[in-house]
């Protein structure tokens, strides 16, 4: 896949979307990135995608690396093989046909994935994961999600909706989740379920409930929960760790699933640092059989913003050069 071409990748997200251009090595030639402006609804952000896409096709035409392909990353359910984004909840589309008007508007083969699968083969080829095979991928963020990858290809399922880690129950009767389901990983220990219970122990605070630090945060996520939770208050420290906890059985339950070399965690949740990993190694040493947990690592995505984008072009390509196997 080396040569004069380059690939272009989107990694189209709730609040952001970013995009690459790449050469079929993974270095990055060009980025930009907008905001999603989800409330916008679909066709604002369709032109917002297509522009950051028609932007970066040009810069590659005008360095003499005109792209052979895009690829976008997108949550899901998804029907992959005819590029429909099926619907979404944290973004405004229902049987959306993205890969096709992508098409039209740039005149390139466009590939549209999931985009935890994308994000699993940018570390796994470029990033942390290197080689490591099986590479489970999670990404904690404002939801949860998570590709696979074994034997060297992403793990699809039948429409490119596997590894939806985070709509995997973890408590019957636990909150709802935006999936209609209850208690899944997302509803338990994502950014927005922390920031969720943030906003329950400040409300309860100010009907005589226990008080937190967390009633004087002019802004409640996750990142302020983490915060107070380091400066010692109560409420927001049991907020994370049960948060975390979750997000630890979420892990260890991948890892005695597919008893992989790797697992590699990304997203905004990882900017809490050490304590997240020392959650998470726990509960995989204290939840898995020692054969999968004995020489299991556990690392922080490679690529960082970059992972989602940079799998999405190395999927492109490997969909244009007919290379399945990267
Ligand atoms: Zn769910």
């Amino acid at each position: 896949m080396s040569g004069v071409g380059s690939f272009v990748g989107i990694d189209l997200g709730g609040t952001k979307i970013r995009g690459v251009l790449a050469d079929g090595e993974g270095r990055i030639l060009a980025s930009r990135q907008e905001p999603t402006g989800a409330s916008e609804g679909s066709k604002a952000v369709f032109a917002t995608l297509a522009s950051i896409a028609a932007s970066l096709v040009e810069e590659g035409r005008a360095a003499g690396r005109a792209p052979l392909a895009v690829g976008v990353g997108a949550p899901g359910p998804l029907d992959a093989e005819r590029g429909i984004i099926l619907v979404t909840e944290n973004l405004p589309f229902v049987d959306f046909p993205l890969g096709p008007s992508l098409e039209a508007r740039l005149g390139l083969p466009v590939k549209l994935d999931n985009d935890g699968c994308a994000a699993a083969m940018g570390e796994y080829l470029y990033g942390a994961g290197r080689g490591a095979d099986p590479l489970v991928y999670v990404t904690a963020s404002t939801g949860i999600g998570g590709g696979a990858i074994i034997g060297g290809r992403p793990l699809r399922g039948r429409g490119s909706n596997a590894l939806e880690v985070g709509h995997m129950t973890l408590l019957p009767e636990g909150p709802e989740c935006k999936c209609g389901n209850r208690g899944c990983a997302e509803a338990l220990a994502s950014g927005t379920a922390i920031a969720a219970r943030a906003e329950e122990a400040v409300l309860a605070a100010s009907s005589g409930g226990r008080p937190t630090s967390l009633s004087s945060c002019p802004r409640l996520g996750a990142e302020e929960v983490f915060r107070e939770a380091g400066r010692g208050d109560a409420v927001a420290e049991l907020i994370v760790s049960e948060a975390l906890a979750y997000l630890g059985i979420c892990v260890a339950n991948l890892a005695t699933l597919f008893d992989p070399e790797l697992i590699v965690i990304g997203g905004g949740l990882c900017r809490s640092g050490e304590r997240l990993f020392e959650a998470v190694r726990l509960a995989v040493r204290s939840r898995c059989s020692k054969a999968v947990s004995g020489t299991l690592r556990i690392l922080p995505a490679g690529l960082g913003e970059d992972s989602g984008a940079l799998g999405a072009a190395a999927l492109a390509a490997q969909a244009a050069c007919g290379d399945q196997a990267g």
